[in-house]
């Protein structure tokens, strides 16, 4: 068992100040794999004050500087890829193979998009037509907040844009999956990242999280998780009007046209399948065109039968547990909500799959005939679930999509590039990928509606963390 109780701050690893332990949880197999330190006000303030003081010398720190840093920390990353893939994997079960090659890549994937992003950045401008001068600044002290799910992917999101905007920050992983951030914490120490400029403190969102979403001295909260803790903190902000960014949750639609590609079902359920269904672009409703209905739930239903489910440390391509127990009961009730509603099931249903009766696992489940009112298609799941709901028109498979609090990501298969564009217009999404093709790596990632608030990744995900001033008569 790993002792990782210690937190990152102004440039050390320190104790706690009082002693608060948390065991992590290997959902593989339900032993506990690490302990933890929950933090305290007093932890909390010691990190703010930190980044505070760091803030005036790393503001003014030059671009050559900072691209320096981000990339002694590329290689100190790739050097230490196995180390994140094992953590991954231990902390929140993705098959070994899966974290290496989608969750741990996603750090150095990160860094280098915003290295190149940050080369091309002007901090400084004429505005057009004027003798005016705009000068873009860090925003400030930034307090991150993440979810497990797809864990280093959201921190890189947020720490490497802050770090090159000029901010200095606190990050709060999640409880659930913290050991990946504090590899993380450690390849920025090795890097010579300025103390204060980086601090990490573990806890919960009612102690930490709160304590850091109403600190006076914190300017900006970039977070991504649940829309419930997203509201929360947007009220906690508001008293003193940080800058709120958010990345929440969804529930994609995945339209499926009668010309649509005979790879399209297939590669649906693969999609929402993917990291045991605990991703928030997942697309979990399947939308399909009357006409090739059945042969779509038949496609689904073979495609569910052949996705095997096994232990994260296992080599090779399967999924792995949700993440923990919490998890396991809400996704179990949502499946018998599905049978409770009268959705039918196809395939997959409540209780583990036979032989992995110790860890969280679940069985790859489909549901056809639901209806978009249905419990099941309004609430995100979080698990390997899909929903299935047939339309007969374009407009009525538009309506379905759109009928949803979310607004993150939806998907269309058709062969018709006009139809594409057309339905692509009326989906009210922040990302929109057609045919299975995914947007490009520095493409913004964020949603409407409840989803969220601003884009994370490449230039739009810099700009979130810039404040911009004006001045006359510049010149
Ligand atoms: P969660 O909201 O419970 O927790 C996320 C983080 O917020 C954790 O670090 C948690 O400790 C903290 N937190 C919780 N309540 C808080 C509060 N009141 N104040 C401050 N911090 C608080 O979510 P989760 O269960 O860890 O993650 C799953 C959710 O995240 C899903 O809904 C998923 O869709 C969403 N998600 C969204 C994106 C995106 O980019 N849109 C990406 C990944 C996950």
């Amino acid at each position: 068992m790993l002792d990782k109780r210690k937190f990152y701050i102004n440039g050390k690893w320190v104790d706690p100040s009082t002693k608060n332990d948390l065991d992590v949880i290997n959902p593989s197999d339900e032993t506990v794999c690490a302990v933890v330190s929950l933090g305290s006000q007093a932890d909390t303030d010691a990190a703010v004050s930190a980044a505070k003081a760091a803030l005036p010398s790393w503001a003014t720190s030059t671009k050559a500087e900072r691209i320096e840093l981000l990339e002694r920390l590329y290689y100190i990353y790739e050097r230490r890829m196995d180390d994140m893939a094992e953590a991954i994997s231990m902390e929140m079960g993705a098959p070994i193979d899966f974290s290496k090659a989608a969750q741990a890549t996603s750090g150095t994937s990160a860094i280098k998009e915003f290295t190149k992003q940050l080369k091309k950045f002007e901090f400084e401008e004429p505005l057009e037509g004027s003798n005016d001068q705009l000068l873009y600044e860090p925003k400030g002290v930034c307090a991150l907040i993440t979810p497990w799910n797809w864990p280093i992917s959201q921190v890189a999101l947020k720490v490497i844009p802050a770090i090159a905007a000029g901010c200095t920050m606190v990050l709060k992983p999640s409880e659930l999956a913290p050991l990946d951030s504090m590899i993380f914490a450690e390849m920025l120490d090795e890097a010579g990242c300025p103390a204060g400029v980086f601090n990490l403190v573990n806890g919960d969102g009612a102690g930490v999280g709160s304590q850091l979403t109403s600190h006076p001295d914190i300017d900006m909260i970039s977070f991504t998780g649940s829309t419930r803790a997203g509201s929360l903190i947007s009220h906690n902000a508001a008293d003193d009007f940080k800058r709120v960014a958010l990345e929440l949750g969804g529930k994609g639609a995945n339209i499926i046209f009668a010309d649509a590609d005979d790879k399209a079902v297939k590669r649906g359920v693969r999609h929402c399948f993917n990291n045991t269904g605990q991703s928030c672009n997942a697309p979990t409703r399947m939308l399909v065109e009357r006409s090739v209905y059945d042969q779509a739930v038949q496609i689904a239903k073979e495609t569910a039968n052949s996705t095997n489910v096994d232990v994260a440390s296992k080599q090779g391509k399967h999924l792995g547990p949700l993440v923990s127990k919490v998890q396991f009961d809400k996704v179990q009730n949502l499946i018998q909500a599905g049978i409770d509603e009268d959705a039918k099931l196809v395939v997959g249903g409540t209780g583990k799959p036979e032989g992995l009766e110790t860890g969280y696992f679940v069985k790859p489940t489909i549901f056809a005939d639901v209806n978009n009112q249905m419990t099941i298609a309004r609430t995100e799941i979080f698990g390997p679930v899909l929903s299935i709901i047939p339309f007969d028109t374009e407009e009525e498979a538009i309506e379905i999509a759109n009928d949803t609090p979310y607004g993150l990501t939806n998907y269309i298969q058709t062969q018709d590039p006009e139809k594409a564009k057309r339905v692509s217009k009326k989906l009210l999404s922040g990302i929109i990928e057609v045919n299975g093709k995914s947007t490009a790596d520095g493409a913004p990632f964020g949603g409407y509606k409840h989803s969220g608030i601003g884009r994370e990744n490449g230039a739009f995900g810099l700009k979130e963390f810039i404040e911009v001033k004006v001045v006359s008569d510049w010149s």
